[in-house]
Formats: C-alpha cells, sequence, structure tokens
C-alpha cells in the first residue's frame, strides 16, 4: 500500500539573499511530483528573468485587473513599491492532480495562506548570522546598495514571523539545507491526519483474509 501521494501545499519564505531560491530549484528538479509556483508581480524583471519563469511581470494595470477577478490565492505589495501574487487556478490545478506545490512568497502572503489553508508547511529558511546573510546580498549584485539596505532591514522584519512557522531551515550549508527541506516534506507525508484513507483500507482489510 502506498504512503500518502496526495499533494501538499508547500510555503518557503526567508529573507533576500538567504538561498531560497536555490534550494526550492533542486527540490523541483529532484522531484518530478513537486511544482514551483509562478507568482505574477509588477517589479521590472532583474538580468536573466523570464516572462512565465521566474514570474509572470505585469503592468500595475493588469495586475489590478486579476485581483478584480479574484485570480490570487493571495497578493500583497512588498516594500509598498510593487505587487506580487500567486496565482490560484495553478495552484489548485497541481494539487487537485496530487502534485506538491512551493510557494516562495513573503511572510505576509504565508500568513494568509496558512489562515486559509490550515494544512499548509511553512517553511522558513533562515541565515546562519544577519552578517552572513549582508555579505551574501552584497555579493549577488542584483541590487543598488539601497535596495540591499532595505532588504536587510526587511530581513529583521521578517524574523519576527518565524515563530508561526511550521518549520524553520538554517541554509549554513546549501546541501545540507536541502537535505533538512526533503526531510521534513517526506516527514508532512507520513502524519497520520493524511494517511486517513490508507489506514482505512488496511483496517477494512481484515474481512478480506
Ligand atoms: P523578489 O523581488 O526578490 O523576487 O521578491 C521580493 C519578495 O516578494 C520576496 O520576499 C518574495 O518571497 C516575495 N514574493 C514573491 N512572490 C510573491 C507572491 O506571490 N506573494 C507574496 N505575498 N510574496 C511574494
Amino acid at each position: 500500500m502506498n504512503q500518502n501521494r496526495k499533494g501538499l501545499l508547500l510555503v518557503v519564505s526567508g529573507p533576500a539573499g538567504v538561498g531560497k531560491g536555490t534550494i526550492n530549484n533542486t527540490l523541483i528538479e529532484r522531484n518530478s511530483d513537486i511544482r514551483m509556483s509562478v507568482s505574477a508581480t509588477t517589479r521590472a524583471p532583474r538580468p536573466g528573468e523570464i516572462d512565465g519563469v521566474h514570474y509572470f511581470f505585469k503592468t500595475e494595470a493588469e495586475f489590478e485587473k486579476m485581483i478584480a477577478e479574484g485570480a490570487f490565492l493571495e497578493y500583497m505589495r512588498v516594500f509598498d513599491l510593487h505587487y506580487y501574487g500567486t496565482p490560484k487556478s495553478f495552484v489548485e490545478q497541481e494539487l487537485s492532480e496530487g502534485r506538491s506545490v512551493i510557494l516562495e512568497i513573503d511572510v505576509h502572503g504565508a500568513m494568509r495562506v496558512k489562515a486559509a489553508y490550515p494544512d499548509a508547511v511553512l517553511i522558513f529558511i533562515a541565515p546562519p548570522s544577519m552578517s552572513e546573510l549582508k555579505s551574501r546580498l552584497i555579493h549577488r549584485g542584483t541590487e543598488s546598495s539601497e535596495v540591499i539596505e532595505r532588504r536587510f532591514e526587511t530581513a529583521y522584519q521578517e524574523l519576527e514571523f518565524v515563530k508561526q512557522y511550521d518549520y524553520v531551515v538554517v541554509n549554513d550549508i546549501l546541501d545540507l539545507a536541502i537535505a533538512r527541506t526533503e526531510q521534513i516534506i517526506s516527514a508532512e507525508r507520513c502524519r497520520v491526519y493524511r494517511n486517513g484513507e490508507m489506514i482505512e483500507k488496511l483496517q477494512g482489510g481484515r474481512n478480506a483474509l
């Protein structure tokens, strides 16, 4: 009999520069039954970012039309500048077909997902130290120093939310952080409440023997 193969709604957050994107990309490369939700945003693409792969890049008007149509599972304005949102249809489709979906979203979005989907699994990726986070942000080299400062300040605000997550994974050594995240996913699939159908089948099998 199979362990529960129903899809998990996985929310992965963490400060900019912590390496959550790298962890998530490895998870989806290794596990064909895990998909990445592609968010919509009104921010400009960074060099190398592709529309429909990293984000769906939208104008303000397009984004606000999607809000009005109820197309988002959650959305918000991050850094008081740009909209970011999770399109609902992809997530619901994948979950209903038994695949797990990762939402790489900020802490506020995560809280909204948790309220709407109490069985979502919230994982916070933390840096080994704040000084290490700052140096990763600087070395990434994709933002101006002003933006880096703002993101670093935001990191402290994001840490306030860690206690509302289900798990915290320190990204000290990338391979270890990936392994820890895979172990969380594996353990979550084994939770008794996610395996009710399988347990009932075991119990019901007695008469057939
Ligand atoms: P970035 O501009 O660096 O790609 O993302 C900025 C922040 O927006 C990150 O904290 C990221 O997790 C968050 N974010 C990306 N997509 C979404 C989304 O769909 N919803 C919410 N609430 N936050 C998002």
